[in-house]
């Protein structure tokens, strides 16, 4: 078993306190590492750090920072096996996803190294003796904290262009998957940023996250998680106003219509609901099937369910792995307690299997729900699982889009039809930052993502998301000396 150390300033250090955490291998529930358990007086140090470098890694050029950062980025594809491997270990990513994953998300910081090279600013032409500029400008610290349900890539979105524009960074990983951090902490260390530029620091929310999102050193936090930790960030973020970008949970509506390729609807969200064990804000919340095709697609719909294979996630035909830690898997559980007591039908699954090797770890099968109502807690919560709820049928495009939008959420969407003008419509009318009009394939840097409501503040991905992360300056000059 290894022993791990922070990245504060350059260096690698223990925890003030000496205290350290375990990590667990949520496939077979064995203790894989120790990990420093950072509190207060180390986010001081790295804070500080950070505030110390930021003059040194801002007033870089462009270019040379942009370099780095793909340095960076080509490094971590290079150990892109090795971190794979870690993702498996510590968070039971299946071994070909985590293999993809580890390859594809460096584009990432690729996207941002570029995408700060072609940052412009403007002019506002005032009058012939009066020129007005604007400038854009790091933020300064930044405060990553990211969560554990894909621990690469809520990292490199946000370190990305973070970096790439001049800020500097303490980045504070999920307490039950940190890992995979300090193995980036490692690459970063042969990169060659000036010290302090990025520290990695580990420890729980409750105090290592509350110290970064209220400290007078820290200028933004950049954060993805759960809404409920995404409003305490911001009350704790007011007493210094703080920039905030804010990736927060979901309860994303799947619209079957009755025009719909049920066959395709079916297989494609049957695959999104399973998708890294449900474990993904994006994941569906909530299907709504037009009556009409409603017998059908819940046939299809379990049928693809059923195809799921939950295993071992180092063996080839595993589909899906084990939830990330017993904890949360007692809390799908809990979900799957309460359909049941509200008087939602358990169709399909939703068991801890008992067979060799899923005995041991903490494994949940694929779970369908029919007949949910609006107001039961499975119908209205995240549930961040392997679980569906098929919602009572519908009969008509305004009555869905009515109960599409009635949520405190709006992360993502799905229409299925073959009528695009009528999945436009809904476009048009549902509440939502995403809206895939089909499975909605692309996704990526390329693109802004960002939930509506309590799904979030600011987007991650495209332009938008390369901005978030500096400042806009006004800068006034009078070309000839004012009139006396
Ligand atoms: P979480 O909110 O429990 O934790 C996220 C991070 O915040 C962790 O690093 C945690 O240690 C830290 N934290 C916890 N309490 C804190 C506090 N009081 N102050 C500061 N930091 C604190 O979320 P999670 O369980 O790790 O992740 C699952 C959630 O993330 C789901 O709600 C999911 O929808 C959401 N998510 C959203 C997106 C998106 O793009 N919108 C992407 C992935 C995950």
């Amino acid at each position: 078993m290894s022993q791990y150390k922070m990245w504060i300033g350059g260096n690698w250090v223990d925890a003030t306190s000496g205290k350290t955490y375990p990590v667990y291998n949520p496939a077979t529930e064995a203790e894989i590492a120790q990990i420093p358990l950072g509190d207060k007086a180390d986010v001081d140090k790295a804070v500080e750090a950070a505030r110390k470098a930021y003059p040194v890694w801002s007033r870089k050029p462009q270019s040379e920072r942009s370099q780095l950062v793909l340095k960076l980025a080509a490094l971590l594809r290079e150990n892109a096996k090795e971190i794979a491997r870690i993702d498996t270990l510590e968070h039971g990513t299946v071994a070909k996803n985590a293999l993809f994953y580890a390859n594809d998300t460096p584009g990432w910081l690729e996207w941002a190294a570029y995408g700060a090279r072609s940052l412009m600013g403007h002019t506002i032409t005032v009058s012939p003796d009066t020129l007005v500029y604007l400038q854009r400008e790091p933020v300064g610290v930044v405060a990553l904290i990211t969560p554990w349900n894909l621990p690469l890539l809520m990292i490199y979105q946000k370190l990305g262009p973070a970096l790439s524009l001049g800020n500097t960074v303490v980045i504070k990983p999920p307490s039950i998957n940190s890992l995979t951090a300090h193995k980036l902490a490692e690459i970063v260390e042969k990169v060659g940023f000036p010290a302090g530029t990025v520290n990695v620091i580990t420890g729980p929310g409750s105090t290592v996250g509350e110290a970064l999102a209220s400290h007078r050193g820290v200028d933004m936090v950049a954060f993805t998680g759960s809404s409920e930790t995404g409003k305490a960030i911001m009350s704790l973020a007011s007493r210094t106003v703080k920039r905030l970008q804010l990736e927060l949970g979901g309860k994303n509506p799947a619209i079957i219509l009755d025009d719909a390729d049920v066959t395709n609807a079916a297989g494609a969200m049957a695959r999104q609901q399973c998708s890294n064990s449900g474990q993904i804000c994006g994941a569906p919340g909530r299907f709504y099937v037009h009556e009409k095709v409603y017998d059908e697609f819940l046939e299809k719909f379990i049928a693809a369910m059923k195809a799921m294979v939950p295993g071992d996630p180092n063996d080839v035909n595993t589909t899906m792995g084990p939830l990330v830690s017993a904890t949360h898997r007692d809390r799908v559980e809990s979900y799957i307690e309460s359909g049941i007591d509200e008087g939602a039908k358990l169709v399909f699954g939703g068991k801890r299997p008992t067979t060799p090797p899923m005995n041991k770890g903490y494994y949940v099968t694929p779970a369908v729900f029919t007949g949910v109502t609006q107001k039961m807690k499975i119908a209205r919560e995240e549930i961040f699982g392997p679980v569906a709820c098929i919602m009572e049928k519908f009969n008509s495009d305004e009555q869905v889009i009515e109960l599409a939008n009635d949520n405190v959420y709006g992360l993502t969407s799905w229409v299925w039809t073959k009528d695009m003008a009528r999945g436009m419509r809904f476009a048009n009318l549902i509440q939502a930052g995403t809206v895939g009009l089909g499975q909605g394939r692309g996704g990526g840097p390329e693109f802004p993502w960002g939930g509506y409501k309590e799904s979030g503040i600011g987007k991650e991905g495209s332009l938008y998301g390369i901005t978030e992360f500096t400042n806009l300056k006004r800068v006034q000059v009078d070309l000839v000396a004012p009139k006396k």
